[in-house]
């Protein structure tokens, strides 16, 4: 290998935590990326930009072109308890968007010097040299090597880079599944359901130009068959969700302790939900990847970047670890069903779309 192939770092994943970091790691580096082509889906995703994403998005200098945005937007979530069949309307101010088209739109934000490859990696393997070596393979099923001092994966839950280099600290998650069906009868609406029977997460319902999205997060034995349990129970309460245009799966993390973070080591390093950086509560994961990306950026300026990552992602890791503490509250049948009867916090609809 002559050294014009060995980059300075490699970022495996082109999401968000991704392109992100590409944008603000330091232009004196010698950046490559290799990424999985993206399906005409793109991932698996609610696609609701939480307040804190915006924050974030904002504190980067970015703005959210129009062309993201899907229609309506919605300003009350439905949250509903299918073990005790009660419901609220709370206010929420997501930005309902294409999922597909953000991710494109924050690769379209990476800068021209990264030098982008195609393809899915198949090994990753440290060299006696201390080099990484990448072995992928691209559309056409070529084989494809990728050498570079410094690893960076943002590989997203199923992370290659987490379960070669570092297979003693695997996460705990679910499976996801979602589906996308033609609505045409329904007021377009965004729901968040609740059912112990099946899911000990949560599962969620957004209109989406016309079709709607209903996926959840389930134990990953008898997931599809928990799904399906889940929609006869909606479907028996009159939704529309009879005929899928669309069916997605991936897996999605769920920290709950300081164990299912891992930033990395030895000259490889983590972000976005490959390191665990999602809300166990919401299952809300792009303002986690914005803002490790942003750290891990930051910390390739200073002489030790897996200390300085960790001293900047503390904060971040404390706060999710809180919203472990907060699921009682919305997962466990009897405080939640408290909670729902309480009103506490709740809109009172002038008319109820369900
Ligand atoms: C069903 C579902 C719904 C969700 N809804 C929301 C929501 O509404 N709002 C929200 O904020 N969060 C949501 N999340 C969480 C959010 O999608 C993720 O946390 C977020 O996408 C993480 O960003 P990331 O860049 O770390 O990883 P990802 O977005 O997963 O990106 C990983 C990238 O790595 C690439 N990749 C993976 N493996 C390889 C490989 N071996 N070789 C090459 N490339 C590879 C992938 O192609 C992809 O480009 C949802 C998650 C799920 C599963």
């Amino acid at each position: 290998m002559n050294s014009d192939a060995v980059f300075d770092c490699l970022v495996l994943g082109l999401g968000p935590a991704g392109s992100s970091f590409l944008r603000l790691a330091p232009p004196s580096l010698r950046l490559a990326a290799l990424s999985a082509p993206p399906g005409p889906l793109g991932k698996p995703c609610g696609g609701l930009l939480s307040p804190d994403a915006q924050a974030q998005l904002a504190r980067q200098g970015l703005n959210l072109p129009k062309e993201l945005l899907v229609s309506p937007q919605i300003f009350a979530v439905h949250t509903l308890d299918l073990g005790s069949g009660r419901g609220r309307h709370y206010q929420r101010s997501y930005v309902n968007m294409d999922r597909a088209r953000f991710d494109a739109w924050l690769l379209s934000l990476v800068p021209e010097r990264v030098q982008r490859f195609q393809g899915r990696a198949q090994q990753i393997r440290r060299l006696e040299n201390g080099l990484f070596q990448v072995e992928y393979r691209n559309a056409r099923a070529e084989m494809g090597r990728l050498w570079a001092r410094r690893l960076v994966g943002a590989d997203g839950a199923a992370s290659l880079v987490r379960s070669s280099l570092f297979p003693g600290r695997q996460a705990r998650g679910f499976a996801s599944i979602q589906q996308w069906f033609p609505q045409a009868q329904s007021t377009p609406f965004y729901a968040c359901i609740f059912d112990a029977e099946t899911s000990p997460a949560c599962s969620w319902a957004v209109s989406k130009d016309g079709m709607l999205l209903f996926g959840g997060a389930f134990p990953q034995s008898g997931c599809r068959a928990r799904f399906e349990r889940q929609k006869q129970k909606l479907l028996a309460l009159g939704w529309e969700l009879s005929q899928p245009r669309h069916t997605q799966a991936c897996r999605v993390l769920c920290p709950a302790s300081p164990r299912d973070f891992c930033l990395g080591g030895g000259d490889a390093f983590l972000l976005g939900e490959a390191a665990g950086f999602i809300s166990p509560s919401s299952l809300e994961g792009i303002s986690w990847a914005l803002r490790s990306a942003e750290a891990l950026a930051r910390a390739f300026s200073q002489a030790d970047p897996l200390d300085a990552y960790a001293r900047a992602t503390l904060g971040l890791r404390l706060e999710l670890l809180a919203k472990w503490g907060k699921r009682p509250f919305m997962y466990h049948p009897l405080l939640r069903d408290l909670v729902l009867r309480s009103g506490l916090s709740s809109l009172s609809l002038l008319e109820t779309p369900r």
